[in-house]
């Protein structure tokens, strides 16, 4: 059946229940957002007149929210807990309702079992018969929860599962094997899927599929009110728990000497006594006020928590300018507390890396807020400095919509290790390309954006493709893990092996050693080693749309 586009959010309203504080604010932003969502349906419906978009059978399983998960979020909705998931997870709903998918909403075990027709009360009842779904999107949560309730039968129809990770999962941790024998192992990871099948909410590591979330877009009238009403001198602080604010008196009474403070902390009866009595607390603010309070203001500030959530993106497209701290050593599940025990070895070089990379200045400025005078010159030029309210393209509803199609309607069979068909190497300058005459089913990406690197000593694949503009594509592994590549970058080979090891395919100048990935679930853009250089098959990416090559549409 063909999906057709459906900019009616009333039955997903219904779909999505009632008696819980976060569905309530699901809820809340979903209808607030509506309109936003139907206007850019059009636009991408004109676009995609002409493709043919099957209609397919979604189950959204959201874990966190299950009583049997604790559901510790719900309560603290109100209470200046965090929220981005439940914004990240009201968004992709309302673009797999809008994209016309036939939509099945759990938030409990117990529709869990109904949905999969898993008798209830039958524990671990394998279930028997053909899946009913399509897709089913979850989080870790619900993946434990579905191996409980599925038995073996996950394992027939893991292919279907996208998992919703916000910070992401990384090849090394998701091979229960290499995991275990390597010191990779962690509370989450090693459930053996691809990794494209974990959704991050940023485009963290490419080896993740990127899902990401919207915020809010603004129509023409209320550019120019922006530009109006902006207070040169008013600032906001990022952070709706007290903790958050605690052992920032120094910054906070620099930055007083130039700008009038507000915040949105949570509170009981008494100013938390984190805040300073010079900050104009207005107490956790509904989304929209606080929207209304971003558009007044001229700079929002962080102090090095939360990491990587929306409120910087929300406050950019607001027309603030976003100062974050710089991480020196970078954060990472090594030293810091938060991302221990994470399935990720990523370096966070800030409090939002996605702003400080991808967006940067004017908008976003990240210094080390422990050198005084850096901090200080920082906040005179955000006086200064005019911007514009700034929202990339892949945080539009347009661009999520378009994104979450691409990967619905071509993102299909994760079969972990499909053969190289025979390849006809064609050297192109720096680059090379590969022309086949294919028999297994097509790439996606096309084949013809890949492009081949080898990375510097040490270097991982994500960064010495960004080096050349191009970002690191794992769907293009399988085509250049063969000894041929080796010889097409003119690379000497004393002889090729082929290992289980997250660095492979990789060679080494020093001892001639070249080797290939025995295990296709081991492709990693995200490995590096000081001993080697890289095999890296990168792709181009779309301007404000990094997980779409130029001919992925
Ligand atoms: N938010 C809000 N009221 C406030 C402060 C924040 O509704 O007073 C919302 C904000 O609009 C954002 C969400 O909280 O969409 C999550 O923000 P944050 O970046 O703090 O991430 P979190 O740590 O909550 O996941």
């Amino acid at each position: 059946r063909q999906a057709a586009f459906q900019s009616d959010i009333g039955a997903l309203l219904e779909q999505v229940g009632t008696g819980k504080e976060s569905l309530s604010f699901m809820k809340r932003r979903m209808r607030r957002l509506a309109a936003q969502w139907a206007s850019a349906a059009r636009r991408l419906d004109d676009r995609l007149r002409s493709q043919w978009r099957e209609q397919k059978r979604i189950l959204v399983h959201v874990g966190f929210l299950t009583e049997e998960s604790g559901d510790v979020f719900s309560p603290k909705v109100l209470k200046g807990g965090p929220l981005g998931e439940m914004v990240q997870w009201a968004d992709i709903l309302t673009a797999l309702h809008i994209l016309g998918h036939n939509l099945k909403i759990s938030v409990s075990l117990k529709e869990l079992q109904g949905f999969l027709g898993v008798p209830p009360g039958r524990g671990s009842c394998p279930l028997t018969g053909p899946l009913p779904f399509d897709l089913i999107y979850t989080d870790y949560h619900g993946l434990q929860q579905m191996r409980q309730h599925m038995g073996l039968s996950l394992r027939k129809h893991k292919c279907h599962i996208r998992v919703i990770d916000t910070f992401g999962t990384e090849p090394a941790y998701n091979h229960e094997d290499y995991a275990t024998l390597h010191g990779y192992r962690t509370n989450w990871g090693y459930w053996n899927l691809n990794c494209r099948q974990y959704m991050t909410m940023f485009p963290h590591t490419p080896d993740n599929s990127f899902m990401g979330f919207v915020a809010e877009e603004l129509n023409d009238t209320e550019r120019l009110s922006i530009q109006r009403n902006k207070v040169d001198s008013m600032a906001v602080v990022y952070g709706k728990e007290a903790s958050m604010w605690k052992g920032k008196e120094r910054f906070l009474a620099i930055l007083h000497r130039y700008m009038d403070i507000h915040g949105t902390v949570y509170y009981e009866t008494q100013r938390p006594p984190e805040v300073p009595a010079f900050v104009k607390n207005h107490g956790l603010l509904p989304q929209q006020e606080l929207q209304q309070l971003l558009r007044k203001a001229k700079l929002f500030i962080g102090f090095g928590f939360p990491y990587e959530g929306p409120a910087p993106l929300e406050a950019i497209a607001n027309g603030c300018i976003f100062l974050q701290p710089k991480f020196k050593p970078s954060h990472s599940s090594l030293n810091h507390e938060f991302f221990k025990g994470k399935p990720t070895s990523r370096q966070v070089s800030s409090q939002h890396p996605y702003a400080e990379q991808y967006i940067g200045r004017p908008h976003v400025i990240t210094v080390d807020f422990n050198n005084s005078q850096e901090f200080e010159s920082a906040i005179r030029d955000i006086m200064r400095t005019k911007v514009e309210p700034y929202l990339p393209y892949e945080y539009t509803c347009e661009g999520m919509l378009e994104r979450v199609h691409a990967y619905i309607q071509n993102q299909v069979g994760f079969w972990p290790g499909s053969p190289p068909s025979p390849f006809v190497l064609l050297p192109n300058s720096s680059a090379l390309a590969w022309a086949s005459n294919i028999s297994t089913p097509p790439s996606w990406p096309p084949l013809s954006a890949l492009r081949l690197l080898a990375s510097l000593e040490g270097q991982s694949c994500i960064d010495a493709c960004q080096s050349a503009g191009l970002i690191c594509e794992p769907a293009f592994y399988r085509f250049v893990n063969i000894k041929e590549a080796f010889s097409g970058l003119e690379v000497q080979c004393e002889g090729v092996e082929a290992e289980l090891n997250h660095i492979f395919p990789a060679f080494s100048v020093e001892s001639s050693e070249c080797g290939l990935q025995k295990d296709p679930l081991l492709f990693s853009c995200a490995g590096a080693n000081n001993k080697y250089h890289r095999l890296c098959p990168c792709r181009d990416y779309r301007k404000g749309q990094v997980a779409l090559c130029r001919d992925c549409l």
